[in-house]
């Protein structure tokens, strides 16, 4: 038996099988590793765990809600969605993530909910 890539022999057993080509060991993880290095998932994962890790790098929603609490300290929910034109469940989901990294805050007034900066 030989690699069907580089032509070394392969004691039985040790052959790999990729795309219906028989490889050696060595062959075998160099045709497997390209797929790894542009898995977008992997990347995207990558991206995201950066994002949280510093804790600085807000997305693009998530700068604009900062900035618009900055000026208007205190704001309903549904004022920020008006002011910034998303969805209630898009608010919902950047604020919590903003929550998480102690940049912003609700804070319930009488019966309301605000929004603060943390
Ligand atoms: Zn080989």
């Amino acid at each position: 038996m030989e690699c069907q890539k580089c032509g070394q022999a392969i004691d039985p057993g040790e052959e790999r099988e990729f795309q219906s080509r028989t490889l050696c060991e060595d062959c075998y993880m160099d045709a497997l590793s390209p797929l790894k290095a542009c898995d977008p998932w992997a990347v995207h994962s990558a991206k995201r765990l950066e994002q949280m890790g510093t804790g600085e790098q807000f997305s693009e929603l998530q700068a604009k809600i900062l900035a618009f609490l900055k000026e208007n300290d205190g704001v309903r929910p549904d004022i920020l969605c008006r002011e910034l034109n998303i969805t209630p469940q898009e608010l919902e989901r950047e604020f919590a993530t903003l929550r998480h990294m102690e940049k912003a805050r609700g804070e319930k007034v009488g019966d309301q909910v605000i929004l603060r900066l943390w």
